[in-house]
């Protein structure tokens, strides 16, 4: 054979290597890493609607609370309240209070799910068998039953009273009438839902132990995250959330959520004798972070005007 023909042949062939046999390993390896960096940034802004995120708790932004949309302006009867003994209150002629805590309240359900919403952090329990959910009636309520449906927070406290500047924490415990199918549909109804209010002041006593929701707070640091407690050592329930050792007092009055939309469709129960809450948890709380990557140091809205509403303090005994 020709030298030269030899030659071209081989330097085809190394060239031939090159490009079909070696090349394509580096470009196989790099592929895969640019998808998931694409999907990466593609992901986050799209998986939740904008409102969830359009408002904020900031007094100068445009999204604070004084240009929330809709009812949360123009609303009447808002939420929440500052309330003083010499305000309230008409006592009830029938003092002991019909809330119904059965034993449903200690039923541990299967899973707890949190979620951060960007606003802070709601809790959901999922039951094997529905028929266990805690259910509340009576007082403000009347013969309405009103079922569990999931409870979050707010700190420092949304209700003032006298204690307002020591009250770190105000738990909301979320219920919807249950002549309605779900939540949704009993958010926009006037007696659509019934918010039980706790509140806290904060401590650093080493006495107290860590509230049971607060562990979950570390897996969802990141807005829109969601995590699943599932673990039966970890598993609480509606009681150890409201953990109430005897009959509360409670101030009740019709009002509104404050978040927005605002609708004013719940009748509030807020037992006014305050709990204890670990300053710990509290820092725990605010590592939580909002879309825009700050911390949540706060998330609780301005009191509104009463405008002649009627409240009502239900004592448990004479
Ligand atoms: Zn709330």
């Amino acid at each position: 054979m020709d030298r030269k023909l030899l030659r071209l042949v081989f330097l085809l062939m190394i060239l031939f290597v090159k490009k079909f046999i070696l090349m394509p390993i580096p470009q196989e390896t790099t592929q895969p890493e640019e998808a998931e960096l694409v999907d990466e940034t593609t992901k986050k802004p799209d998986s939740r609607p904008v409102k969830y995120y359009k408002y904020n708790y900031n007094d100068s932004s445009p999204d604070g609370p004084k240009s929330w949309p809709g009812m949360c302006t123009t609303g009447v009867k808002q939420s929440p309240i500052s309330i003083t003994p010499g305000q309230y209150l008409r006592k009830t002629s029938n003092p002991t209070i019909n809330i119904t805590f059965d034993s449903a309240n200690f039923k541990n359900p299967k899973t707890v799910k949190v979620i951060n919403n960007g606003h802070g952090a709601t809790y959901t329990f999922i039951y094997d068998d529905n028929s266990t959910v805690p259910k509340i009636s009576g007082g403000i309520l009347g013969k309405e039953v009103y079922e569990f449906a999931s409870f979050h927070m707010h700190w420092p406290c949304e209700h003032s009273f006298i204690l307002t500047d020591s009250c770190a924490l105000e738990v909301h415990l979320v219920h919807f009438n249950s002549k309605y199918k779900t939540l949704d549909e009993a958010k926009g109804k006037p007696d659509g839902l019934a918010v039980i209010a706790l509140l806290y002041v904060s401590t650093y006593t080493s006495e107290l132990t860590t509230l049971p929701y607060i562990p979950m707070i570390k897996n969802i640091i990141e807005p829109n995250t969601e995590y699943d407690e599932i673990d039966p050592l970890k598993i609480f329930n509606y009681h150890d959330v409201i953990h109430l050792k005897v009959a509360p007092r409670i101030v009740s009055y019709k009002g509104s959520l404050t978040t927005p939309g605002c609708s004013e469709t719940v009748s509030w129960l807020i037992f006014v004798t305050p709990h204890l809450v670990l300053e710990s948890d509290m820092r725990q709380l605010k590592e939580l972070k909002d879309p825009y990557n700050n911390k949540v140091l706060r998330n609780n809205r301005p009191v509104q005007p009463l405008n002649g509403r009627s409240v009502y303090l239900y004592v448990p005994y004479n």
